[in-house]
């Protein structure tokens, strides 16, 4: 019988998770089978048990069931107990399910991919919701020398970072009184989905400055196009972290990573899909 997986969340519709992980199979020659489930807001955990006892091998999640994933599980790597979230189960013959968060290893693999090496980097991380409490661990193992957090409602800003208090490089600053000097600026809101911006100072980004945001679409988001107006260096949005993840994950259930070659190839064909 052939292995199956899912990604489950509500909306699922739009998920492009079975065209990356079909092409992933093909490029390692695994044999899967990978579909979208919608689960019912309030029928998350029944969905999995049903796919659990249907043969289902290991599921990605998405909105809005990562934290009720987490909660499901057994077993947790040191990514998703930081992350308090989980995107990547593993089902296994004993009954255990395994979680794990590999969100921020997918960041972590656009970041280099689209600005360079991190190493030395001083970087200023917008937001404090999942997606922000995903990326921290991985960034602050990423060689980067500074981490400042900032968010719209600063106490989460400042919670988050007090669960990091072995580190030295790291702050919450408050959203409009951010001070410093940052190479790379990433954008973990969701305000670009209504087109909103959050209310950073302009003067932060120079010529020298990379923005990342982690929403992506077939247009330039309100973001990285505000970002380009002040003379940012460079942008890129969240694509390519979407497509990382994604392959962490496979990992996690083949034990083969897909190629840098197809996940590339990957990013450029949901991209002109989605022109
Ligand atoms: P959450 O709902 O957990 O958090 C939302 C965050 O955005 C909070 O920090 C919130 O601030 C802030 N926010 C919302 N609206 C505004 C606004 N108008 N101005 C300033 N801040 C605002 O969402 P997630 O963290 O799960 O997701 C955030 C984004 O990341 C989404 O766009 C999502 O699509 C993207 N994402 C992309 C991934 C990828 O693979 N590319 C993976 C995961 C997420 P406050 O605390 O004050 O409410």
């Amino acid at each position: 019988m052939i292995d199956k997986y899912a990604v489950f969340g509500n909306p699922i519709a739009h998920s492009k998770s079975p065209t990356i992980h079909s092409a992933f199979a093909r490029d390692t020659k695994e044999e899967i089978i990978y579909e979208k489930i919608l689960a019912p807001v309030d029928g998350f955990e029944d969905a999995i048990t049903k796919f659990i006892i249907e043969g289902g091998k290991g599921a990605n999640v998405t909105l809005p069931f990562k934290e009720k994933a987490f909660k499901l599980c057994n077993k947790l790597s040191e990514l998703a107990e930081c992350a308090k979230a989980v995107n990547t189960l593993v089902f296994s013959e004993d009954g255990s399910i395994q979680g794990d968060n590999t969100d921020g290893l997918g960041l972590i693999f656009d970041l280099k991919q689209s600005f360079g090496d991190l190493t030395g980097k001083r970087v200023l991380l917008i937001g404090a919701g999942g997606a922000a409490r995903g990326a921290i661990f991985p960034l602050l193992q990423s060689g980067i020398i500074s981490l400042v957090v900032c968010n719209r409602t600063y106490d989460k800003a400042k919670k988050l970072v007090t669960e990091y208090n072995d580190f030295s490089y790291i702050e919450a600053q408050e959203i409009d009184k951010v001070q410093g000097s940052f190479d790379i600026i990433i954008n973990s809101t969701s305000a670009s989905l209504s087109g909103q911006l959050p209310t950073i100072s302009s003067s932060l980004i120079t010529a020298k400055t990379c923005c990342y945001d982690m929403m992506y679409g077939a247009e330039l988001t309100a973001f990285n196009q505000w970002a380009l107006q002040q003379g940012a260096k460079r942008v890129q949005d969240g694509l390519g972290m979407l497509v990382g993840q994604a392959a962490k994950s496979f990992q996690l259930w083949r034990g083969k990573l897909p190629s840098n070659e197809c996940q590339k190839s990957l990013i450029a064909n949901i991209r002109k899909q989605l022109e």
